[in-house]
């Protein structure tokens, strides 16, 4: 049994006390399947046909959901399944001050990345009061509302639970500098990061022990360049060196990793001193399904290491487990967060095969060092295939378990 130990100010929360989890613990990446009628209330919603406690009920209710499929799985750390949020990280700039809306490039077709709304800053980033956020699709709470999903969750399940934020990187991609009060990006992430730690620190006074950034940005974001945004900037990052150096030709370099970990440990500045463990979901993205670059981490590794985190949240099985071999490979002493369902395919795994991949992963990694969880968030899955693939992980890791401890 693994001892996360106490975190003071969880136990005056009324929280569970320390947290004992068996070996290769399975948890979640975020975000559950989303119920088909929760698709037809936010058409509702954005009708105007909700009032503020028919919103708050449809929420509990979807959350009530995510997480009994989750314990009915036997999911170990359980997540909210981020019932509240639109679209990963769309929600919160409903949430923000100084933004405007820039024109979507693209509003027709398949599904990419060039679809995403867009802001530019106009003024210094600041949250908006409760009184003052008009979108009618969130719940009114303070700061970024995550507090409020882990005090609500909390009363739902006796498991542990892990709180996630989207990353200050990630939250920055879609905001563009443009003649604003900021330079580039990574200034605004350094606004953005102050934000989400002032958020984290409040889910903490709430209970919170597991943190756990999501920064799919880390791997394609380029320093103040909008080209992120352009069809060019889509196409694989082919000539990348180590460490993250060096666009295509003609753009703008992208710093390195450990530029990239100096933003994470801004935004969780202060957590670990309140015993709380902290963990950074890295990945490829996933909007409806689709990577946005090139799969690889060699790109952020070592430099990446910088980040102030536990546990790496990485995904493998997307990729046919390559890379399987990093830790070995470079000597990390980190703990892995090995991602062994895909969860963009549309097959349910067998737990065999999810077995297989973990017996894969145990060749590089200690075994009290390896968490296992989805590759990603399930926000772009069908909610009938993501209870099936996390009945897949739980019955895997437990063939594994039982091969390691007997
Ligand atoms: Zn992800």
């Amino acid at each position: 049994m693994i001892d996360l130990g106490q975190a003071g100010d969880a136990d005056q929360a009324g929280d569970t006390g320390a947290l004992s989890l068996p070996l290769l613990p399975t948890t979640v990446v975020g975000s559950h399947g989303i119920p088909g009628w929760l698709h037809v209330a936010r058409g509702a919603v954005t009708r105007g046909e909700f009032g503020p406690a028919d919103l708050e009920e449809l929420y509990a209710d979807a959350t009530k959901l995510a997480i009994d499929d989750q314990e009915r799985a036997g999911i170990d750390v359980l997540s909210d399944g981020e019932m509240r949020r639109l679209h990963f990280v769309q929600g919160f700039y409903g949430r923000l001050h100084g933004l405007e809306p820039l024109p979507v490039a693209r509003k027709l077709g398949s599904p990419g990345y060039d679809m995403v709304p867009q802001f530019r800053a106009v003024e210094r980033i600041t949250l908006r009061a409760p009184d003052d956020v008009d979108d009618a699709r969130l719940s009114r709470a303070e700061g970024l509302g995550i507090a409020e999903e882990f005090t609500f969750a909390r009363t739902l399940t006796s498991r542990p639970l892990k709180v996630t934020s989207p990353g200050p990187l990630m939250f920055a991609l879609q905001i563009a500098p443009d003649g604003g009060p900021y330079e580039d990006r990574f200034e605004i992430a350094e606004d953005l990061a102050k934000i989400v730690n002032t958020e984290l620190h409040r889910a903490v006074d709430a209970g919170a022990r597991i943190v756990q950034l999501d920064d799919p940005s880390f791997s394609f974001h380029r320093s103040g360049s909008d080209a992120v945004f352009t069809p060019a900037a889509a196409a694989p990052d082919e000539g990348r060196g180590p460490g993250g150096h060096g666009g295509r030709e003609g753009e703008p370099e992208a710093p390195p990793a450990a530029e990239l970990a100096r933003l994470y440990n801004l935004a969780v500045a202060g957590l670990r001193e309140r015993g709380v463990k902290l963990l950074l979901h890295l990945c490829f993205g996933n909007f409806h399904a689709r990577p946005r670059t090139a799969r690889s981490y060699r790109t952020l590794f070592p430099g990446v290491l910088d980040a102030r985190c536990d546990q790496f949240v990485l995904e493998f099985s997307g990729r046919e487990m390559a890379e399987a071999d990093l830790w070995r490979e470079l000597e990390i002493d980190r703990e892995l967060g090995a991602g062994v369902v895909d969860i963009k395919s549309f097959y349910p795994e067998t737990p065999e095969q999810v077995a297989v991949r973990i017996r894969r992963l145990l060749e590089s990694v200690a075994v009290e060092k390896l968490w296992l969880n989805p590759d990603c968030g399930f926000n772009h899955s069908a909610r009938w295939v993501c209870a099936a693939k996390l009945n897949a992980l739980v019955q895997g890791a437990r063939i594994v378990r039982q091969e390691v401890t007997s």
